[in-house]
């Protein structure tokens, strides 16, 4: 496969290179910010789930400035994952289900709570898409979890969701700390993907709710079938397509000339991710010595790793 093939095939990923994004998910929070003007008069922010850190430089640059020194603005990035330095952007390597993350977050802000947290979180898909679903959720979950610690009153929180089956029960514990929850389907998400962006606006938690951990999925009070509900009991979201419809389609294939006159050049990765879990295949694919699938004509799985060894 060429160098240039999946510049072909993903005008967001070729933009993205162009334009010096981390990953094309830039687009996503540029676009679901020109829906819901997410950054007027934000002073604090939390990235949650930020690495490679598109997400970070997208705020970076709206809240900071080209250079990351324009303003004050505080902005906290989390990841499980190492990232890149990002001008203006405090990183912290922690996980967003522990509440030591939390505090820690909190201490950056010197005891204020954040204005807007945005979460882009997603756990490594496996293919299997109940299984991938039901992870999406519980991260989401984690999200408005570490949300509730961090988030100031009136304050909004932005997350990546998966559209599956159980989606509105997701919908339903978002509605009981935001009275106003929007899903919303950037240009730059691909149609094919069941993937969206809940926008919870003006955090209001009810009254005595103390921020917590615990994961309501997981307790059996809420072991019911929320797609059964009706009435008032049913919490309908509106969903709603943001960003500039005419903006590049994620699922068509363009030219990779977009620009009439001006040549394709090739943009290699606006920033390789350092220590990524998945390295050491990737030195052993080039390499050639990954081991193959068994077969009968084949040694087994274990002789052929021994010998790539
Ligand atoms: N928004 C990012 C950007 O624009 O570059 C991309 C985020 S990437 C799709 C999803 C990230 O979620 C991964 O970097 C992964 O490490 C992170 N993640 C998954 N589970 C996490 C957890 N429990 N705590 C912190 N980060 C987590």
């Amino acid at each position: 496969m060429g160098r240039s093939s999946k510049d072909k095939r993903d005008v967001y990923y070729r933009l993205a290179k162009e334009e010096g994004w981390r990953a094309r998910s830039a687009f996503k929070l540029l676009q679901i910010n020109d829906e819901f003007h997410l950054f007027e008069g934000v002073k604090k922010v939390v990235d949650l789930c930020a690495a490679p850190g598109s997400w970070s430089q997208v705020l970076s640059k709206k809240l900071r400035g080209d250079k990351g020194d324009v303003s004050d603005a505080k902005i906290i990035a989390v990841d499980l994952q190492a990232m890149a330095p990002i001008p203006g952007v405090v990183q912290l390597q922690g996980d967003i289900t522990k509440v030591s993350t939390a505090q820690e977050i909190i201490s950056h802000f010197s005891g204020d709570q954040a204005d807007l947290v945005v979460c882009d979180g997603a756990p490594d898909v496996t293919g299997l898409h109940d299984i991938d679903e039901y992870i999406q959720a519980q991260l989401l979950l984690a999200a408005l979890n570490i949300t509730t610690h961090v988030l100031k009153k009136g304050g909004t929180f932005v997350a990546k969701i998966f559209r599956g089956k159980d989606v509105t029960l997701l919908y339903s514990q978002l509605k009981i700390f935001f009275p106003m929850v929007t899903v919303s389907k950037p240009r730059s998400s691909r149609d094919s993907s069941i993937e969206a962006f809940v926008v919870c606006q003006n955090y209001c938690p009810p009254e005595g709710y103390v921020p917590n951990m615990s994961n309501p999925l997981l307790d059996n009070h809420y072991d019911v079938d929320f797609n059964s509900l009706e009435g008032v009991n049913r919490v309908i979201v509106p969903f709603l397509a943001c960003g500039d419809l005419s903006a590049y389609d994620s699922d068509k294939t363009y030219p990779l000339e977009l620009t009439p006159g001006k040549e394709y050049q090739y943009h290699p990765p606006t920033q390789s991710p350092i220590h990524p879990p998945y390295q050491t295949a990737c030195e052993l694919k080039k390499k050639d010595m990954l081991s193959k699938p068994s077969s009968a004509a084949t040694p087994t799985g274990k002789e052929s790793a021994a010998s790539a060894g």
